[in-house]
């Protein structure tokens, strides 16, 4: 069986010798030693001024919408895994969707300025399968609409863009460390910003609001992450490099069997270059995508329709008509890439694949 997907898993043993320090110290959770030193390694690592390690992406994005006090309307895209969406709704604000760029499958910055009103607060994009957003565009038209940016950056680490690490961008970036994701921690993930008041008051937010054992600086929630969950990132860490040259040399090969056929796959940001978090391919229509999922499943190969449907297509969303996500979101498929994948087996997929599209 080959899954579109599977989570990186250390040599035991490493694991076991973080566990000794854990029963030693008797410390599992609320800012320990490991949170603290995988947010140090993380910084170095990442080269980010700043990081607050969460429970996961999801809180990550509640605790910037609330940290940035977004209400009313915030724009934001539908071709997004739906905690983008829906963690919006969560926080008390309207999703307005503004339609993807159909080579990027980013939110289109030329269509942003239209869906602005009087009730919109903000911009909340997503940079889709690790390729950054038009960043110059989107923050043009926030400063002249004095709107915040939030980038749900969960597809990207270890992506630059100028030459910066994507984190560094908006208001607030948020990203995930679950463990489908290229760098992870079991569950996990951050954000990040440049502004020391925001970082002070969504430090604060993630440990209940605490100032202290006695007093309260902000309403806050539950968003820490635990020595369990660290322990689990600081080895992955040490295993980075070898994650990332897999992955682009498993991407490389699904490229030299796929590119000579008419599929598209997403352009990528000229001022960035891939972290190879995943492998999409844009099919003819959807009556062929069918066809290859159906081929593929029936040799035992499971690929994800990220990200289908649109979210546009939703009213419990507040989705309204986005033509080019409704149209690739229905043709967009996502091959397997994980760590363990074998060179063969990416040849096994993509024999598939051709065959169908052959026939
Ligand atoms: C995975 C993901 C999230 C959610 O992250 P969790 O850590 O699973 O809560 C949010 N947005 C996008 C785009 C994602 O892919």
């Amino acid at each position: 069986m080959i899954p579109v997907t599977k989570p990186f898993l250390p040599p035991k043993e490493e694991y076991f010798k973080y566990l000794e320090g854990v029963w030693e110290r008797n410390w599992l959770t609320n800012n320990g030693p490991l949170v603290n030193e995988l947010e140090l390694k993380l910084k170095e690592y990442l080269g980010v001024p700043h990081i607050l390690y969460l429970t996961n992406g999801t809180i990550a994005l509640q605790i910037a919408i609330k940290a940035l006090g977004l209400k009313g309307e915030v724009i934001t895209t539908p071709f997004t895994y739906v905690a983008t969406v829906s963690s919006l709704i969560w926080e008390g604000c309207t999703p307005v969707f503004v339609d993807i760029d159909p080579d990027t499958l980013n939110i289109d910055p030329t269509k942003i300025e239209g869906a602005i009103t009087e009730r919109t607060t903000g911009i909340l994009a997503t940079h889709v399968y690790g390729n950054p957003c038009d960043i110059d565009a989107i923050d043009t038209i926030a400063k002249k609409h004095n709107l915040k940016v939030i980038y749900d950056a969960a597809h990207c680490f270890g992506t630059k863009y100028k030459g910066k690490s994507v984190f560094n961008y908006g208001d607030v970036t948020t990203t995930s460390f679950h463990a489908t994701k290229l760098f992870h921690t079991v569950e996990g993930g951050a954000v990040f910003t440049q502004d020391p008041e925001l970082l002070k008051k969504m430090a604060f937010m993630r440990n209940f609001g605490h100032n202290g054992p006695d007093d309260f600086a902000e309403i806050g929630i539950n968003g820490k992450n635990s020595e369990f969950h660290a322990a689990m990132g600081l080895i992955n860490l040490n295993y980075i490099e070898k994650i990332f040259a897999k992955r682009k040399a498993l991407t490389e090969r699904y490229f030299k069997w796929l590119s000579k056929n008419d599929l598209q796959t997403p352009q990528f940001n000229k001022f960035s270059s891939p972290n190879y978090a995943y492998f999409p391919i844009i099919f003819k229509d959807e009556n062929t995508l069918l066809k290859v999922i159906k081929a593929l499943e029936l040799n035992w190969v499971y690929t994800r329709r990220y990200f289908y449907p649109s979210l546009s297509s939703f009213s419990i969303f507040n989705g309204s008509e986005c033509k080019v996500s409704d149209d690739v979101s229905k043709r967009i498929l996502c091959l397997p890439l994980y760590t363990q994948l074998k060179f063969e087996e990416v040849d096994f997929v993509c024999r598939i694949i051709l065959r169908v599209l052959n026939n």
